[in-house]
């Protein structure tokens, strides 16, 4: 499988070449050449396989000709190690739970298949690279913990100083080794412009083998389109139209959904479920997609004011704004809105949503009642992670999983940063000297 450039399709290259890179020189993303369709034998095998064996035969093709079978199996019962149960709320009314990974947020899949994947490479190259990633929260600690201790790779993370939960600021900044955290004076978008600013200084490219692991990076997006199969094999209800609801911020997760309905999983519709930063949904309403500035919410992983990943989007849907409003509806919602179906979704169902689910799960109520379908939608994070929050609007105690509570008696390693690019780059020397 070759990878073109959204910006250039002559511009192609090969799977480690994508990976290594992240993004390609003309500041593209990269996307596979063809989508290939899965057998209809596959899709009749789904509700008994597991999720290394789904990720197994959904990816292979992906890499064909860089990862050769038995290396790609082990890779992907080394990843895919825990669970992603599907709740069911009510008749239709499904939660993914995708939270029980290490880190207890989605990106835990696509975070440890890429540092896998680069870990197989490198140790077949003699190479080094450094991983470089903003993070608005859960993508640092997702990274971190991926990459942890896997040779010859460096781990850098940016992420907002004061503007992440303690909790995911623990996650990222307690491991050490190869894992180092810089703690830039401004948002989120300052930390992904120095990030895009470092990939196309060709002085830091060459002395540190950067790559970046966030989910521009193609071997991030790609193993996220694995329980979207996973989820459709274990509804029971398929005699209905089923719809998928993504709590969205870069849009990795629903470029992921598009993809794997591309490849033959029969999804009726796709939500993407924003909050105030509603880029999309705008884009969706009035057919201009207009950036602005990110503005912060309680569902933080998502305050993104200009989503990376909608060029891949328009790829997927032929730059045809009338296309993607076939396959995507957008929704959007404020912080007071999903305090309030965080408290409906306790009262009503006795489950706890976190506040990325809970924009899906309100999204996805307000589409079925124009529409007689399944429904899906993505529970992205642990409500732990947002503990305070959740427990003020519930008035209910959460009981904090093992992997939390671990970090909790550990020191943080955090350097300081500034938002100014020549002050980010002193730094980057010498953490890495
Ligand atoms: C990253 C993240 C999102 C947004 O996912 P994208 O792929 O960037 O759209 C949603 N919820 C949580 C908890 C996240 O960490």
């Amino acid at each position: 499988m070759k990878y073109y450039s959204t910006n250039n399709p002559q511009l192609t290259v090969d799977l480690e070449t994508a990976v290594r890179q992240g993004l390609p020189a003309d500041k593209g993303l990269y996307m596979p050449q063809t989508i290939p369709r899965l057998p209809a034998g596959f899709f009749s095998r789904l509700p008994g396989m597991t999720l290394p064996q789904i990720g197994f035969e959904v990816l292979r093709p992906y890499v064909q000709g860089g990862v050769p079978d038995e290396d790609l199996r082990l890779i992907c019962e080394e990843a895919f190690t825990f669970p992603a149960p599907l709740s069911k709320l009510d008749r239709g009314l499904y939660s993914l739970e995708l939270y029980h990974g290490p880190t207890l947020a989605f990106k835990d899949f696509g975070a440890r298949f890429m540092a896998r994947m680069l870990g197989y490479f490198n140790a077949h190259t003699q190479h080094q690279n450094t991983v470089l990633v903003a993070t608005s929260g859960d993508t640092g600690s997702a990274v971190a913990h991926g990459f942890y201790a896997v040779e010859n790779v460096n781990v850098v993370i940016l992420y907002p100083q004061g503007k992440v939960s303690d909790l995911q600021e623990r996650q990222m900044t307690t491991l050490g080794k190869n894992i180092h955290t810089l703690a830039v004076a401004g948002s989120f978008d300052d930390c992904q412009r120095l990030v895009k600013t470092a990939f196309v200084d060709e002085e830091l490219v060459t002395a540190l083998g950067l790559t970046s692991a966030n989910s521009i990076n193609i071997a991030r997006l790609l193993p996220q389109m694995l329980y979207y199969f996973y989820a459709y094999g274990q509804v029971e209800d398929k005699q209905k139209p089923v719809v998928f609801s993504v709590p969205s911020g870069n849009y990795g997760n629903l470029t992921a959904g598009v993809l794997a309905r591309r490849m033959g999983l029969p999804v009726a519709h796709f939500i993407a479920a924003a909050n105030a930063n509603a880029i999309v949904p705008a884009y969706l309403a009035t057919g201009e997609f207009k950036p602005r500035p990110s503005v912060e919410t309680i569902s933080n992983a998502m305050d993104v004011g200009n989503p990376s990943n909608f060029v891949r989007l328009q790829a997927l849907f032929g730059h045809s704004v009338a296309k993607f409003r076939a396959f995507v509806s957008g929704y959007s919602y404020s912080d007071d809105q999903t305090r309030e179906t965080i408290a409906q979704a306790q009262q009503k169902y006795n489950y706890v949503l976190d506040p990325h689910g809970a924009i899906g799960c309100r999204a996805l109520q307000a589409y079925k009642q124009g529409a007689d379908v399944t429904g899906v939608f993505l529970e992205t994070a642990h409500p732990v992670k947002f503990r305070q929050e959740v427990e003020a609007v519930t008035g209910k105690a959460i009981a904090v999983p093992a992997p939390i509570q671990e970090t909790l008696h550990k020191d943080k390693l955090i350097t300081q940063c500034g938002a100014d690019y020549a002050a980010f780059k002193a730094q980057l020397w010498r953490l890495l000297s």
